[in-house]
């Protein structure tokens, strides 16, 4: 349908303007690069023929493709973003387009000595005789999520292209700083109007996931006593040996380098210390809900017992939620689901449906009332330079936007 020149074209020129975010800035966007491309697709959107295209004063673009029939069919709902993350360097992206992938290793970097090598990533051949965009190994790519962005608008244009292909009304959402965060935090959902909507933000071709972590942080800090060491038998209490303890009670295999799939963790990711005062910082990551609560009241009661223990607070302890499994919100709907899963069998793309180990912005937006799975935009090996993208998966990708809008036109 959609041609490879096309859709590398249509990339290239996304990942080739920096829209680096910044979490230190508390402006949104975050870093004013990003104005770069959002003008640019709000000038793309208006140019293939979307209506009531969008920018607000947050950078957050919307647009609407009206629907072609004259019996209703529920609004459905594409997004992505167009910030990369902070991890490594987006500017000067020059991609490299491997034609015919024989499988073996490609040199990214020849002054550098920069390979991406199957022997460390496997992914690499699934994709042998496909056509591959990487990096010059000196930055990120981008896939991650300007492919999302490149699939949703080659799908529009498709369908703007193809009335005989009919669909409801379909909105376009493209945002700001999803990498730090930020993403969803000021998306207008009600605005939106959208029933229930698809990220388009996953990993390798089929994936389609609408269950991620509930996640939490907690701050611990434990007050010692500093005093002259040459004087301090019965009144020195070193605080960095209650935090050993602190992090000694937790169970050790509950961590994130020990846990796959549905188990959870404690996560310790910072410790500062001096004999006065530690503090130590967790985040707290488990699918369940009860389990998660459970994780919480853990680190709650190994608080007070070692307050107990010494008598008096040495720990005190702030637990804050972070974000919830998208689960909740999405079982109660989960034909959403089922026509992506439909919309990938019919396009012989073999779904696969797992469990994120982290959150997207659609577990934001299904907690804010647009219900949001996420489905895969074709890229590997995201934040570094090793990222790389399949044309031939973003082509899959825009085939199943497509099809999904078909399939929820004729189940309506
Ligand atoms: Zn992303």
């Amino acid at each position: 349908m959609i041609s490879k020149e096309d859709i590398i074209k249509r990339f290239v020129s996304y990942v080739t303007v920096d829209t680096e975010s910044d979490p230190e800035s508390d402006t949104t966007p975050s870093t004013a690069k990003q104005w770069d491309l959002a003008n640019a697709l709000v000038n793309e959107l208006k140019a293939i023929g979307m209506q009531d295209v969008s920018i607000d004063e947050n950078a957050y673009i919307m647009a609407t493709l009206p629907s072609n029939v004259d019996h209703d069919v529920p609004t459905i709902g594409y997004i992505s973003h167009f910030d990369t993350t902070p991890d490594f360097t987006g500017a000067n992206v020059k991609p490299q387009i491997i034609e015919n992938y024989d499988g073996k290793d490609i040199i990214l970097n020849e002054a550098e000595n920069i390979i991406l090598s199957p022997d460390y990533f496997e992914d690499l051949l699934l994709y042998k005789g496909q056509t591959l965009i990487t990096t010059d190994g000196t930055t990120l790519l981008g896939a991650d999520d300007k492919a999302g962005i490149c699939e949703i608008i080659s799908a529009m244009e498709y369908l703007i292209q193809h009335p005989e292909i009919k669909h409801g009304t379909i909105r376009v959402g493209f945002t700001p700083d999803e990498e730090i965060g930020r993403g969803a935090h000021k998306f207008d959902v009600e605005r939106f109007g959208a029933d229930w909507a698809y990220t388009m933000d996953g990993s390798q071709i089929g994936e389609l996931e609408y269950e991620n972590f509930n996640a939490a942080g907690a701050k611990v800090k434990i007050k010692g006593k500093i005093v002259h060491p040459g004087y301090a038998k019965g009144k020195m209490v070193n605080s960095m040996y209650i935090a050993t303890e602190f992090i000694n009670a937790l169970p050790r295999m509950e961590t994130p380098e020990h846990t796959e799939d549905y188990q959870g963790f404690f996560h310790l990711y910072s410790i500062d210390g001096k004999v006065d005062e530690t503090t130590l910082q967790y985040i707290i990551r488990d699918h369940d809900k009860d389990h998660f609560e459970a994780r919480k009241e853990v680190l709650q009661k190994l608080t007070n017992d070692i307050n107990t223990q010494y008598g008096r607070e040495v720990v005190t302890i702030e637990i804050s939620d972070q974000y919830f499994n998208m689960k909740e919100k999405v079982e109660p709907v989960m034909h959403i689901v089922n026509i992506a899963e439909d919309a990938m069998k019919q396009l012989n793309i073999t779904p696969l449906i797992k469990p994120i180990r982290g959150g997207t912005d659609g577990s934001q937006l299904s907690y804010m009332g647009l219900p949001c799975p996420n489905i895969f935009a074709g890229g590997h090996n995201f934040h570094g330079r090793y990222e790389y993208v399949p044309v031939e998966s973003m082509i899959k990708a825009t085939e199943v936007i497509c099809k999904i809008a078909e399939l929820t036109a004729k189940k309506s």
